[in-house]
Formats: structure tokens, sequence, C-alpha cells
């Protein structure tokens, strides 16, 4: 079978399954839906199909397979992938469109949808290629099925020709990417190999590996209730006090002032009464040193507000959730050199972009593992205008293909 065809079933298998995550059912269950095991069960089955022997589906709802190597001596490298689909807008009951010889103008979606060439020039790169769109009523699902499709296409490359020669090959698809918790229950244990590539990326040729150093803030304002018309001398209005505290964080560093390599500060919830007010922030930068410059003005900000309402108590908690992963990058750097040579060898102009995010091999990256993120050809992720190119798709599992090829020619 041909590659995109081979692809594009895959593709289309996998965005029938309904696998969009749920932050809010983390606390009673992970995966966080039924669904996502549906999608690692068919995994782990076509793996099993493609002859890899050591394949496993754990409790915690990680696929993980090891390929045997052909040819001896050579290190292990993975590739991840993630099954779930994120929940900013609806990502189950996905009908995936094909569109054939697209003509380059704007995609129709649905009666109140349109994919529009002009917010979305990268669309007509794919003139009379085929393209894949929704309905307009749920995400695509190119985050990260797209991958996911990928890496079997390319495990099947791999077991369809025994001319490529290999090193052991690592696979892991992981569920609740999207929740941010997906490498909480990573099998460190199954682990072997000197990088770990995610197939996690967007548009064709951009490849990462850079991204955010991310640490979430609680801040918990407690305040003195007292009835309101005899509050003089008395009340102190946590309300009052959480409002001085965020209006103090300036607004020009916050994510939607800012771009390319700035951080950023961002209230991101706030919920309470004149008792008790918790607000949540977001952090982020590239600089790690400044990600805590960001922690400690914080920490001060939330101590003089503290001061400044006497009676009032201020309560400051912060968590560091992932690390830029260019740190390992820069320190292993054959992950990334192989990855350009790969690139190279098929003609890729492959460049590198920043994440202003994380991905789930940020954490991996924590552990000193190289871990760079490959496009998959989708674009508009999270959203109902979320859509994929088949031929982006096909040479994003061509890439995966060549730096196999590349860890074993080097
Ligand atoms: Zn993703």
């Amino acid at each position: 079978m041909n590659l995109e065809k081979n692809i594009l079933d895959r593709f289309l298998r996998y965005t029938a399954v309904d696998t969009m995550s749920d932050p809010d059912a983390l606390a009673s269950q992970h995966p966080s839906t039924d669904g996502q095991w549906d999608l690692l069960r068919m995994l782990e089955k076509e793996l099993r199909q493609l002859g890899i022997e050591d394949v496993l589906l754990d409790s915690n709802g990680v696929v993980s397979a090891n390929m045997k190597a052909n040819k001896e001596g050579l290190p292990s490298i993975a590739f991840m992938a993630h099954v779930d689909t994120a929940s900013d807008c609806n990502g189950n009951h996905v009908k995936a469109r094909i569109v054939n010889d697209y003509d380059g103008e704007d995609i129709k979606l649905s009666s109140k949808l349109t994919l529009d060439v002009k917010s979305n020039p990268e669309l007509s790169k794919y003139k009379g290629e085929t393209v894949i769109v929704t309905d307009g009523t749920s995400l695509l699902g190119a985050d990260d099925k797209a991958g996911v499709a990928e890496i079997m296409a390319a495990v099947e490359t791999l077991v369809s020709d025994p001319s490529i020669k290999h090193g052991p090959v690592q696979i892991f698809f992981t569920s609740d990417e999207e929740t941010g918790c997906g490498m909480d229950y990573f099998p460190m244990d199954r682990f072997s190999s000197e990088a770990c590539y995610t197939a996690d990326g967007g548009v064709r040729y951009v490849v990462e590996t850079e991204c955010f150093n991310a640490a979430t803030v609680d801040v918990h304002f407690t305040g003195v209730s007292a009835h309101l018309g005899s509050a003089k001398n008395r009340m102190v209005n946590a309300v009052t006090m959480a409002s001085h505290f965020i209006s103090a964080i300036p607004q020009a560093q916050s994510p939607e002032a800012t771009d390319g390599r700035d951080g950023y500060w961002c209230p991101y919830s706030i919920e309470g009464s004149a008792a008790d007010v918790k607000v949540k922030l977001f952090l982020r930068d590239f600089d790690y040193d400044k990600l805590l410059d960001r922690i400690e003005a914080l920490r001060s900000l939330a101590q003089t507000v503290g001061k400044l309402f006497a009676g009032g108590v201020v309560a400051f908690k912060s968590k560091v959730s992932y690390r830029n992963m260019n740190e390992a990058c820069l320190k292993n750097p054959k992950a990334t050199e192989l990855l350009f040579k790969a690139g190279e060898q098929l003609g890729m102009p492959l460049r590198t972009e920043l994440i202003r995010g994380g991905t789930d091999g940020a954490r991996l990256a924590e552990k000193g593992i190289p871990c760079p993120n490959l496009f998959t050809g989708g674009d508009n992720y999270h959203s109902l205008k979320e859509w994929a190119a088949l031929p982006a798709m096909a040479d994003g599992a061509r890439l995966i293909v060549q730096i196999i090829r590349c860890w074993a020619q080097d």
C-alpha cells in the first residue's frame, strides 16, 4: 500500500474514535475519558499485527512497544505521540472530510463556518493535493492523531522493508496530554532510549527544540468577615486584596501582549468572595532563571498586599510544571543534528520555531533526554477549523523513517 493511502486510512480510523480528554474528570479516573482506552487498545492490537512482539498497554493508559534492531551495536531511539484530543471545543463525533484535488479556494465547512485561505495561507501550498477538514462541528484531531498515524506508518515501513537497517526503536502512545497529565504516568521503567522524538508539531517542515519553562502559582487571600453595616475598622475584603494583587501585574507582559521569545504572567482563574479569594496564575519564560525571578516577584507582591491589608492573610504556593527542553537538546545535540541531517537527505527545508507552550517531551527533557518535536502536517489545532494536509503527513512519516536510518548510519 502506498504511504499516503496507509496514513489516510489510519488517520480516518483513529479520528473516528472519541478521545477528547476531560480535565474535570482527572480527579476520578485516568485516563480521564473511556474513549482513550478504545484507541489505545486499537493501537496495541495494530502494533502486534505488524509483528512487534513486545507491546504493552499498561493500566495507566500508555502503549509502549519495543521494535527489535536488525543491526547490532546501535543506540535505541524513541517516538511518542498522544491519543487524546483537546477539550477547547467539541472533540468527539469527528466526521473528517477529505478534499481531493483541492482547488486552492476557501473551503466551506458548514453553513456557518468557512476555512478561508486569507487567514490560513498555509492552505495555498496544497493546491491540487489532498487536505482533510472538519464538518464544522468538532475539531479534527490531527493533534495528535496525525502524529500517531505517521509513527504507525513509519513502523509499518520498517517492518515491510528489512533493507532499512535500524537499531532498537521504541514507540510510546500516551493519554491525557491535553490535560497536562500525559507524563504523570509515563512508564520510565520501559524507557531505554538515547533520544525521544515527539510527533506532535504543526505545519510541514517546522520542528521544535525549545519550549517554555512553566510554573503555576496559587495565591489565597483570606479576609475578615463582618456585617457590611458595621464593617468599619473590622472587615478586610479578600476581593479587594485580590484585585490589588492582580492589577499590579504588568499588562504588557501578558499572553495577549507578547509573542516570540517574551515570557508572561497570566492570572488565569479567580474564585471566591469577600471572605476569601483564590487566584491561579500561569507563568512562562524561555529562560529558567527569569521564570524563577517571576515567581519571586509575585511572592513579594503577594506579601506586600498582605501587609497593606492589616488582618488579611495571604498564602502563596508555586510549582514549576515543566522546563524548556532546549537544555537537554543542547547538552545532547546528536538528536537534533540527526534530525536536520535526515531532513537534508530528504530535501526537506526544516526550520525551527519556538513552542510557546510545552510538550510531553519537555517532561522527559527534565531527565536529560533530548526530545525534539516533529511536524505532523496539521494546522489550527484545538479549533473547529483544524485541518491537515495529506502530503505533509506523508512527509512526517518519511522524516521519522529517515531519522531512524540516520541513527543507523552514524
Ligand atoms: Zn498535541
